[in-house]
């Protein structure tokens, strides 16, 4: 990413950031000066047992929604060994886009490695001392 680019992002990132908590303080602002008027409305045409029910099937709806949204959202637990990426069921990632790869082997250009079709790279499965690894012996190490 250019200098130019980050600059960028990091402009629409704050100007995001900027509107929301605008937003946040409008809503705010608004639910104080309408609260007073609503509320006793509320009240009065509304029974107890009723509003009672209302705030506790929205406090199950905003709970089933936390989870949905925590699930959704849940990223894969990655293990860094031998330059790769590998899941839980050990199946080798790339380091760089981080999407499944399986292509292991010598490739004329690059040498040993994992190929990567998106990055268009083979990463090596080596050790810290740039000593080369059989995927085997990573999976068994995993
Ligand atoms: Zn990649």
């Amino acid at each position: 990413m250019s200098f130019g680019e980050k600059v960028k992002e990091s402009i629409v990132t704050r100007a995001a950031e900027g509107l929301a908590v605008s937003i946040t303080v409008i809503l705010i602002w608004a639910m104080t000066k309408i609260s007073p008027i609503v509320l006793p409305a509320i009240e009065s045409g509304l029974s107890k047992p009723l509003l009672l029910s209302l705030l506790l099937a929205s406090l199950a709806l905003n709970i089933v929604l936390v989870v949905l949204f925590w699930i959704i959202n849940k990223k894969p637990d990655f293990k860094l060994k031998y330059g790769i990426y590998w899941d839980s069921n050990k199946n080798p990632h790339c380091p760089n886009c981080k999407i499944p790869i399986a292509g292991y082997g010598n490739y004329e250009i690059g040498g040993k490695g994992y190929y990567c079709k998106p990055c268009k790279k083979i990463f090596p499965l080596q050790d810290a001392a740039g000593n080369d690894i059989e995927p085997s012996k990573a999976v068994e190490e995993l």
